[in-house]
């Protein structure tokens, strides 16, 4: 009995696969016999839900990764504080607990100073030089090679471009004006300016204002005047002036590198190009919506303003000051520079030639 149920399921089995095979012949498409296979990804972000450029990017992303895995990739976005706290999800991504998340490589500075060279520095890339140097010059080779050691593996995930020097509730006419100043200024950027004699603080998004109109901080810098103009700062700090700290910082869109791994080639390849594409279409957004929060601004008594030479001259020098500093500490972050400054040198003078000529011109 046994075996007659063995004999006919084998011919079973053998009649369906000659059929196949006579489908396949007679059709230019190939039929897949294989049923679709099926990936939940648990993405969480460091953004309050639906936030503008950042938090829609990613919302975008996931769309489109779904659209073109043919409904087989099904990524879910957790906004900030859903499954895990805005700045623990390295750590929960490391762990397994979520899959993947978006976020600024320069928030994990305390667990290697080098990474915060893979979301720019002050003076440094501006977004197509960092572009340029992530694919062209080494850059993700290395950052995958470092966050590995995390089990981790980054992708591209967006670009803020230029950002702006910040609001301060007064002019800075010289670096007088910079002693002690207190200043809402992460990263790098806040290692510099320290440098100058400003105190720089952290303070949660949610708190900033608050700081600011009180005058318990005197300037915070934020982002640039799409996502500034939100934050209401135009009203309580009328001096709004250019940066030279986050010329383009980098957003990435990690994933725990064992379930990376574990997907197939062509899902890795589907997701690698929709997070390409979101990088490049984060900053054309970036792009019109500065454009058009600028002008919104400028009806709003904002007094639009350039560091004084001497403070870009002294924060150059400081810049250097803090990159020797850093390298002594962290042999990850000198190995880091070292790949970095002569493709820094290089396309700065490619791009003073090409388009700061230009730029001076138009
Ligand atoms: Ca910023």
């Amino acid at each position: 009995m046994k075996r007659r149920v063995f004999l006919t399921t084998t011919a079973l089995t053998t009649a369906s696969i000659l059929a196949g095979c006579k489908r396949e012949e007679s059709s230019k498409y190939r039929v897949n016999i294989n049923k679709k296979r099926k990936v939940e990804i648990k993405l969480s972000t460091s953004w309050p839900a639906n936030f503008p450029i950042m938090g829609e990017g990613v919302n975008r992303f996931a769309k489109k990764v779904n659209l073109a895995s043919d409904g087989e990739i099904e990524i879910k976005v957790y906004p900030k504080n859903i499954l895990v706290p805005a700045l623990g999800v390295f750590d929960a991504c490391s762990s397994g607990q979520i899959d993947a998340f978006h976020s600024g490589p320069y928030y994990w500075k305390g667990k290697n100073p080098a990474f915060s060279l893979f979301g720019g520095f002050p003076f440094g890339f501006i977004s197509n030089e960092m572009g340029a140097w992530m694919h062209f010059g080494g850059g993700l080779e290395l950052w995958r090679e470092l966050y590995a050691k995390y089990n981790l593996y980054p992708l591209l995930g967006g670009n803020t471009d230029v950002q702006m020097g910040g609001w301060f509730r007064k002019e800075i006419k010289s670096l007088k004006d910079l002693k002690g100043l207190k200043m809402r200024i992460p990263g790098l950027g806040g290692e510099v300016v320290a440098k100058l004699g400003v105190n720089p603080v952290l303070l949660p998004a949610g708190e900033i204002y608050t700081a600011l109109e009180r005058g318990t901080i005197d300037a915070t810098e934020w982002v640039g005047p799409a996502l500034d103009i939100r934050m209401g700062f135009y009203k309580v700090a009328k001096y709004y002036y250019s940066g030279f700290h986050e010329p383009g910082s980098v957003l990435e869109l990690t994933f725990n590198k064992k379930f990376w791994d574990s997907l197939s080639k062509d899902h890795q390849n589907i997701i690698t190009s929709c997070a390409n594409e979101l990088n490049s279409t984060m900053v054309f957004d970036f792009q019109a919506q500065n454009a058009k929060a600028l002008k919104e601004l400028k009806k709003k008594d904002v007094i639009l303003k350039n560091w004084p030479d001497e403070i870009i001259k002294e924060a150059k020098k400081a810049l250097f000051m803090v990159i020797e500093e850093q390298s002594k500490k962290s042999e990850d972050f000198k190995r880091v520079w070292k790949n970095i400054e002569p493709f820094w040198k290089a396309n700065r003078d490619w791009t003073s030639l090409g388009l700061k000529n230009y730029l001076n011109m138009r």
